[in-house]
């Protein structure tokens, strides 16, 4: 290792300057930090992301999906490129690192190349992807599917509440949603050589193992359930308990089988009943039909699609003794997505070279990654989040740990840009 890259220490203090700068862009309304996709807070925040990226050193392409893509040339142009990145929106009550420390980590690691004069062989492209929170539309990872090609003209369709179209949303923010759908063309032509992201962990395994870096072994599949009881409304006075067909206490029954299969999960596996709607919701009515929202995740694919067929039976079964119907619906949101060998393996070999301990982990939250492992070889490098919280407020982690995770991104890429392919 030559000693210029040995110098590549990142300085934590601008990295949490930047951190606290982009938090003070949060919308006033709201609680916790909030920046949701397509408000004019994020507007005026992705601004501010595009100055600090040039102040870096890099030249700043926004593509046709409202990604604003930072390059820091290398010696040979021709070269498939590196890419690395996240997002910088929040969920509605959001913190202040989900996403952003792998935007503003990899910015640090940038200025950290520059000031040793390490120059890569390839293209690095820092990436804020547009939009990777789920949201009024349904659809998480705006910015890397549309990268990806798996945005489609039907998408642009879906419609809010209040009834607005995505495509309407886009066009609002400044894009056009005809440019969106054809972003994905850039990122083909110009050849992607590897990717590497750098995230909070989102959950408690890091902390609790007392370890500052998470190697990621794969991104969780999810797979969404829609179940509708029905029974039948009756007299809820006059009705007897055992001639009821109450199609909530089915659901109810249906809670505890979900919550009893995640528990029974092997390695990852999670699994969410999120919401019950009970009509005709009457106080005096034995209630006829509900609505029930579930998911699980995992990134075992064996344990995840039988885990689906043992829960839809043991409803099914569990209903008919309550003498109610149940009809079960299943969408696959994302695909279990491994990451891929040779990016972990350099990954793992950049922490040991650097005397940082690490240890594999899942990842149970989804990520731009699950999209950009459609164009190239795809790792994640996670920093311990404390007590394992996010998505609130109250999320955390601890600024060595960032400046941890940020050299070791730093290492990565450099190894990464010597790897062949
Ligand atoms: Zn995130």
């Amino acid at each position: 290792m030559s000693s210029k890259v040995e110098k590549l220490v990142p300085v934590p203090e601008r990295v949490e300057a930047d951190l606290d700068e982009l938090a003070r862009i949060h919308d006033p309304e709201s609680e916790g930090w909030t920046r949701t996709v397509f408000s004019e807070t994020y507007r005026a925040s992705r601004e501010w992301m595009r100055s600090r990226m040039v102040d870096a050193g890099l030249q700043v392409h926004p593509d046709g999906a409202g990604n604003l893509v930072g390059v820091l040339p290398g010696c040979d142009p021709a070269a498939p490129a590196l890419i690395t990145g996240s997002h910088t929106d929040t969920v509605e009550g959001g913190g202040r690192f989900d996403g952003i420390v792998g935007v503003l980590g990899a910015l640090e690691a940038v200025r950290q190349l520059i000031e040793h004069d390490v120059r890569l062989e390839r293209d690095l492209l820092v990436v804020d992807f547009l939009g990777e929170e789920s949201n009024e539309f349904g659809l998480s990872c705006l910015g890397s599917r549309a990268l990806a090609g798996e945005l489609s003209a039907a998408d642009l369709y879906r419609r809010d509440h209040r009834g607005t179209r995505l495509g309407d949303r886009y066009t609002a923010f400044g894009l056009d949603p005809s440019d969106v759908l054809t972003a994905s063309g850039w990122a083909r032509t110009r050849a992607l050589h590897r990717y590497v992201e750098l995230h909070v962990e989102q959950g408690p395994l890091l902390e609790e193992r007392d370890v500052p870096i998470g190697v990621v072994t794969a991104i969780a599949g999810i797979e969404r359930m829609l179940a509708t009881f029905t029974g039948r409304p009756d007299h809820a006075g006059t009705m007897p308990m055992g001639d009821r067909r109450d199609a909530l206490v089915a659901a109810a029954e249906a809670v505890l089988t979900v919550r009893q299969e995640g528990c029974g999960a092997p390695v990852h596996g999670v699994a969410t009943t999120s919401r019950l709607v009970s009509e005709p919701g009457s106080p005096n009515v034995v209630p006829g039909t509900v609505r029930m929202q579930a998911e699980m995740r995992s990134v075992d694919v064996d344990w995840l699609s039988a885990a689906q067929r043992r829960l839809t039976e043991e409803i099914r079964l569990k209903a008919g003794a309550y003498g109610v119907d149940v009809d079960v619906e299943w969408s696959c949101d994302n695909e279990c997505r491994p990451t891929h060998p040779a990016v972990h393996e350099v990954i793992s070999s950049a922490a040991d070279s650097l005397g940082v301990a690490w240890e594999p982990v899942p990842s149970g939250a989804t990520h731009d990654a699950v999209h950009i492992a459609r164009l190239c070889p795809m790792g994640m490098i996670f920093v311990p989040s404390r007590g394992g919280r996010s998505h609130c407020p109250e999320e955390w982690s601890d600024l060595s740990h960032i400046a941890t995770g940020v050299q070791v991104l730093g290492r990565t890429l450099v190894e990464l840009d010597r790897t062949p392919g």
